[in-house]
């Protein structure tokens, strides 16, 4: 799907799928046998879970929670609120978050303390999109599937002003919708 808004197409839809499909596969035998939940975090990160449930071949339970930052989105002081909690009860059993992208890490890094705090069995990280060049706190990431540059990324799940999640693949924004936008404030 062709999108005049998008300057570069970074990872297409054949490369996320096939990258889906590989991570699916190791964590189906990496939990094989165990009680597994995993948490998506809304509303990025939903087209990934939703992709990446249906390439595991083992039971699993799927949760959801939602977040947002206090102040203004380019603040990055990790304090967050939750909007929605999970519905599951997560102690003793194996919790993976499914992230669409981890940038600063501070927003991941405030919901493993928060889920660490109800004790489960294990609690670990699978993230699309890891854009390791602006993280300030340190976290354990078990599975990723794809490095990104410092560049502000739209689709698959994620938005510019809510728009362009339902894009296929992951792409850089042209700098005319930011521009026209300003133009228009
Ligand atoms: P962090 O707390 O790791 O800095 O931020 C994570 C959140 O910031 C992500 O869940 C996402 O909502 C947003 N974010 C960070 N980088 C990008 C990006 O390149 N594009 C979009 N659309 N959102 C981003």
């Amino acid at each position: 799907m062709l999108n005049d808004d998008i300057e570069k197409v970074l990872i297409t839809e054949a490369e996320i799928k096939y990258k889906i499909h590989e991570l699916g596969g190791i964590i189906s035998n990496e939990y094989s046998g165990k009680d597994l939940v995993m948490v998506s975090v809304l509303r990025g990160g939903v087209i990934f879970m939703a992709d990446l449930v249906r390439s595991i071949s083992i039971p699993v339970t799927i949760d959801f929670m939602a977040i947002s930052s206090y102040g203004p989105s380019t603040d990055t002081s990790g304090v967050v609120r939750v909007l929605k909690d999970l519905e599951e009860n997560i102690n003793d059993r194996h919790v993976l978050i499914v992230e669409d992208i981890i940038d600063t890490g501070l927003t991941l890094s405030y919901l493993l303390r928060s889920l660490k705090a109800r004790e489960p069995a294990g609690l670990d990280v699978c993230v699309l999109l890891d854009k390791s060049a602006r993280r300030i706190v340190d976290l354990p990431i078990k599975y990723k599937g794809f490095d990104v540059p410092d560049v502000f990324v739209v689709g698959y799940g994620l938005d510019y002003r809510q728009k362009y999640r339902n894009l296929p693949y992951v792409g850089i924004l042209n700098k005319s919708v930011y521009e026209e936008e300003w133009a228009n404030l």
